[in-house]
């Protein structure tokens, strides 16, 4: 029994390596033909620093790389390390470049999400890197109530808290006659305040979701008003970035 119970395993084991080795070789193979699309969406945003005045030639954003990492996608659409241990550095990986996961996933965390809004989402998390003091400053937890670094406490939490204690939210939730209406007031209710789910986790991911609109919509940002907590992220992210490119000397 044991023994048919092991090599039952044994195969299922042999399967997932088998199925995973496949995954990593056919990422590699197809690579070479979307490059072109990496390459495309890197030079978009990088065009996009430069224009709001983040990035020049030799100039501060412009010191981030980008590059493909060598093994697929675990559930990350890209990545960059702020602090890298001895094992990420055995492997090859830098601090402060852009990481993407070799099979390049389309999808970002908000929807319709493209390679080049995981590319703006990232930047934020470089920016973040290269310029942490900036983010000390009281225009972020301004904005974004926790600090960038804190994990222990979630924006979603903090937005629960905070809505609960509403007078308004209140009102409209006694109002509602069933919970399908109280679930559709809770959802519109977080996407007044942020931009995608993914950004209610941390708030670093909010910082990164937020930038990443930004510069998806620098031109627009009032389209915005409707939703008043991601406005006045927005904005705040827009003054910030006005902020920092006066001091480079970039605007
Ligand atoms: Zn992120």
């Amino acid at each position: 029994m044991i023994e048919s119970i092991l090599s039952t395993l044994g195969k299922q084991a042999l399967q997932l390596a088998t199925k995973e080795a496949w995954r990593i070789a056919s990422a590699h193979w197809s690579l070479d033909s979307r490059m072109g699309d990496v390459n495309r969406a890197y030079n978009k945003v990088r065009g996009e620093l430069a224009e709001v005045g983040l990035l020049a030639d030799g100039v501060y954003l412009d010191d981030i790389e980008l590059e493909v990492a060598f093994l697929p996608s675990y559930g990350e659409a890209g990545f960059v390390y702020e602090q890298t241990g001895w094992l990420s550095r055995l492997v090859g990986y830098r601090e402060g470049v852009i990481y993407l996961p070799r099979d390049l996933p389309a999808t970002a965390f908000v929807p319709g999400g493209t390679l080049t809004d995981t590319i703006r989402h990232e930047y934020a998390h470089a920016w973040h890197w290269l310029e942490p003091d900036f983010f000390e400053r009281p225009w972020y937890s301004k904005a974004f109530v926790i600090p960038y670094n804190e994990v222990s406490a979630s924006p979603a939490e903090e937005w629960h808290w905070r809505v609960e204690r509403s007078r308004k939210f209140q009102s409209s939730l006694n109002s509602c006659r069933n919970d399908r209406e109280r679930m559709a007031l809770y959802r519109k209710t977080l996407r007044d305040d942020f931009v995608s789910e993914y950004a209610a986790t941390l708030s670093c991911e909010d910082f990164a979701e937020t930038f990443m609109y930004y510069l998806r919509y620098r031109n627009s940002i009032d389209r915005f008003s409707s939703r008043p907590g991601v406005y006045k992220k927005l904005l705040a992210v827009q003054k910030a970035v006005t902020t920092a490119s006066r001091e480079l000397g970039l605007q």
